[in-house]
């Protein structure tokens, strides 16, 4: 498994405003969106790419393209879906699942409550979009889901982690799993009911409303 906490100013400044609480939903959209296209452009650094043979105005070259199956990208519902924009902007030929995951705010416990997802996953890239990775129990879940219909490679897109949650799906999979997570920021860890520290709050709730 690897960890990547992506260094970059721009990726600083955007996530400041973005925890900051007096940011409205609007703006949250637009930051979590900002901030996703540039944590897809280092996520997607191990994306597969076949010889590509062109013909520019001036020569033949050979370059490269995505090679087929095409990556797939699944936010996880509900706040995942405030990423998906962000990375089909940077990858817009991979094709979209859906994974709907809630989390028993009592028992932390994470439950599938609609899933769209190809059945047949061999061979394929799996880019899963998750905005807090706290304890790491949807996220274990969602892994364990695409990897059960054959996934051979997953990214995890967060914007935060709690060291918690990365322990966590480290304990789940192994340290040689083919499993990654880009994040905007490590943050200290969990209070005692589960909500990243300094964290944004509920994810799901900033970016559409408590609902
Ligand atoms: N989910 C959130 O939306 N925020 C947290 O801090 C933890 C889990």
């Amino acid at each position: 498994m690897r960890l990547q906490v992506v260094d970059h100013p721009l990726v600083a400044h955007k996530l400041t405003a973005l925890r900051d609480r007096t940011t409205d939903s609007p703006t949250f959209r637009r930051l979590a969106d900002e901030l996703v296209t540039l944590l897809a452009y280092e996520a997607t650094r191990e994306v597969r790419v076949e010889p590509y043979d062109i013909v520019t105005p001036v020569a033949a070259t050979t370059g490269v393209r995505l090679s087929p199956p095409k990556p797939l990208v699944v936010p996880i519902l509900r706040a995942g879906l405030g990423m998906l924009d962000g990375m089909t902007r940077l990858v817009p030929t991979a094709e979209v699942g859906f994974l709907g995951m809630i989390r028993d705010e009592q028992t932390l416990q994470a439950s599938t409550y609609a899933t769209r997802v190809p059945e047949d996953l061999s061979g394929r890239q799996v880019f899963l979009l998750d905005p807090m990775l706290a304890t790491g129990g949807t996220l274990s879940a969602a892994m364990r889901f695409v990897f059960d219909r054959g996934a051979d490679d997953v990214t995890a897109i967060c914007l935060l982690a709690a060291p918690e949650g990365v322990r966590a799906v480290e304990a789940a999979f192994g340290p040689e799993a083919p499993v990654t997570i880009v994040a905007a920021g490590l943050d200290d860890g969990l209070n005692a009911v589960g909500y990243i520290v300094p964290g944004l709050g509920d994810a799901g709730d900033r970016l559409y409303g408590v609902v």
